[in-house]
């Protein structure tokens, strides 16, 4: 998608040489205009798998995940984060080691929300080790419901999550695939 590779290049910044801030327009401050594009994007891409509910994590994702959910009229269902072992029964529970905090965490999703009849669209901002995506899949599994794709804003090939999911089946769209960040500069595949 080259309005945002363009986008990433003029106002990305690279931390280190594996974490890619945009706060500018995606992870604080939000185009939604350019966010309107990334839902029209997943919506060709994934058209005619009879998508009925999309599932993401909070924070981030929330609101890519709802612009693509209007293009396909269907709701959103976020994982919640910070559960703790005692929640009981009703929630679908997966660990997440997060990649930009370093530390475990477990997400949610109430057993109201998804169920054997959904088929999902899974949506997130980034795509690294593939941790954040494995949970909500561990989500979809247990609640018995089909996984009908991923999609993902900006994908960093050079992290294992894309390779490993692919090499699982699961059929993952990534809208800009970044080769590699050394030195601060930003390469696309
Ligand atoms: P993963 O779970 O695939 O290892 O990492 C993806 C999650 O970590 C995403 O939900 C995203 O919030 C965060 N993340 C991973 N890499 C980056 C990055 O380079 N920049 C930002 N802003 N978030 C990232």
């Amino acid at each position: 998608m080259e309005l945002l590779k363009k986008r990433i290049l003029s106002e990305g910044r690279v931390m280190g040489e594996d974490v890619l801030k945009v706060d500018m327009f995606l992870n604080h401050q939000i185009d939604v205009g350019l966010l309107g594009e990334i839902g029209k994007e997943f919506h060709t891409r994934f058209a005619g798998k009879n998508i009925n509910k999309i599932l993401t994590v909070e924070a981030s994702g929330i609101g890519i995940a709802c612009i693509t959910a209007q293009q396909f009229s269907v709701p959103v269902v976020f994982a919640k984060k910070g559960y703790n072992r005692n929640v009981g029964n009703d929630i679908f529970l997966s660990d997440v080691f997060s990649f930009t905090k370093g530390e475990n965490t477990k997400i949610g999703v109430s057993r109201s929300f998804i169920g054997p009849n959904d088929r999902v669209l899974i949506i997130d901002d980034f795509l690294a080790n593939g941790e954040a995506v494995n949970g909500l899949i561990g989500i979809l599994n247990q609640a018995g419901a089909t996984l009908c794709g991923v999609g993902i804003v900006i994908e960093k090939a050079y992290q294992k999550g894309g390779r490993l999911l692919r090499e699982k089946g699961v059929d993952i769209q990534s809208l800009v695939i970044i080769k590699s960040m050394k030195g601060g500069k930003i390469e696309f595949v």
